[in-house]
């Protein structure tokens, strides 16, 4: 069989980390495409032995940004995992979030189309904020699937920036589907919908302080705690969550499954509440004992205000993936976070 090539975009990232690790265990070829070249060097020589090629793509959203790379000739599928992930913007949704965002989701499928007729699958990572409606996060008899699509747009996201993040998704992946539509193309289309990713923190860090948003927003479940409490009601509000390791093969079940096409794809095993994940660093993790809240052990189970609803079944039978328990995920994001924080001189 000849060796698939596959361009690999945003791979300095935590989620394109562990994608990039799946796709040289299952024997692709990768570009891989990094902000600069000094992000590139750690992947050049983590690979040095494996058929990766590291390039440098500056800025996603600037015009023709992926024409030099995709003009390459041998590349066969590609998966575009870079998107600005930022929570709060500092001055300008549009310029931080909106614009990166949704023109580089266009140049890259534009590039494709363009100059690499031979491309036969484009993933999109996109995000379960595409298909949940803000309206709807609270009332249980509103079921999402993977039929659904947010309601949270450009004016939302102009008049509150922290609701660009969300738009900047949901507007990205219809971007992607409307691109299909109006133009005739080689390749299919399959989107990624994941919600909160944890997991290692593979990714090269200069600080603890520059890790990925949402491996910040998990040790901070933990640690913004109040040490000592040990009434607190953790337990009302529930977080939706995938495993880093497992939405990583569902980048890559893509290449290899032609059902999978044309599919909007939503791993979403399951939700978890604050006392659950306090239980489970406080019981493995000495060094947090006494600096992070003990809350009600036990309570984990999800109390609070009505939760949102999905049906994920449709997906589930697609990927036919074996979750990792929260447990798992839990223990091997702080097993991580604990040793990057030991490995950068920094206490806990
Ligand atoms: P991340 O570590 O911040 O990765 C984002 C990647 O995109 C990084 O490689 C970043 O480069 C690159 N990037 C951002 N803006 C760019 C620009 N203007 N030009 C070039 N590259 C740019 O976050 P992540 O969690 O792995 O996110 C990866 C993807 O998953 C994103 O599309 C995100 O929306 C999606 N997603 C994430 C979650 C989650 O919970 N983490 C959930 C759903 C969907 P640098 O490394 O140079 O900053």
């Amino acid at each position: 069989m000849v060796q698939q090539h596959v361009l690999l975009t945003g791979a300095s990232g935590f989620l394109a980390t562990h994608v990039l690790d799946t796709l040289v265990a299952r024997g692709y070829a990768v570009t891989a495409t990094v902000r600069s070249q000094a992000k590139g060097e750690h992947i050049a020589a983590k690979y040095a032995s494996k058929p990766v090629t590291v390039a440098v793509v500056p800025d996603i959203g600037a015009d023709g940004a992926f024409d030099k790379v995709l003009r390459d000739g041998s590349i066969t599928a590609v998966i575009h995992t870079a998107s600005p992930v930022i929570m709060q913007p500092k001055s300008d949704p549009v310029a931080e979030v909106l614009d990166p965002a949704i023109n580089g989701v266009q140049n890259i499928l534009q590039a494709v189309a363009q100059h690499a007729p031979q491309v036969s699958t484009v993933v999109l990572t996109s995000s379960a904020l595409a298909i949940m409606q803000l309206q709807k996060f609270a009332d249980p008899d509103f079921i999402h699937t993977e039929e659904t699509w947010s309601d949270v747009g450009w004016d939302m996201a102009v008049a509150n920036p922290n609701l660009a993040y969300y738009a900047s998704k949901n507007l990205g992946e219809r971007a992607a589907w409307k691109f299909l539509d109006d133009n005739k193309v080689n390749f299919s289309l399959t989107t990624i919908n994941p919600p909160y990713i944890y997991g290692p923190v593979l990714q090269q860090v200069s600080s603890f302080e520059a890790i990925n948003e949402t491996s910040m927003h998990l040790w901070k479940v933990a640690f913004d705690t109040k040490p000592g409490d040990i009434k607190g009601t953790y337990n009302a509000v529930p977080t939706v969550y995938v495993d880093v390791r497992d939405v990583a093969l569902a980048h890559v079940l893509p290449l290899e499954n032609p059902k999978l096409a044309g599919k909007r794809l939503l791993p979403l095993p399951g939700m978890y509440t604050q006392q659950q994940v306090l239980d489970i660093v406080n019981r493995e993790f000495p060094e947090a004992r006494g600096k992070i809240a003990v809350g009600q052990p036990g309570t984990g189970e999800f109390t609070g205000r009505p939760a949102p609803a999905f049906d994920t079944s449709a997906t589930d039978a697609l990927l036919q993936i074996k979750y990792r328990p929260l447990e798992e995920t839990i223990r091997d994001s702080f097993a991580q976070l604990f040793a990057l924080k030991k490995k950068l001189g920094e206490g806990v």
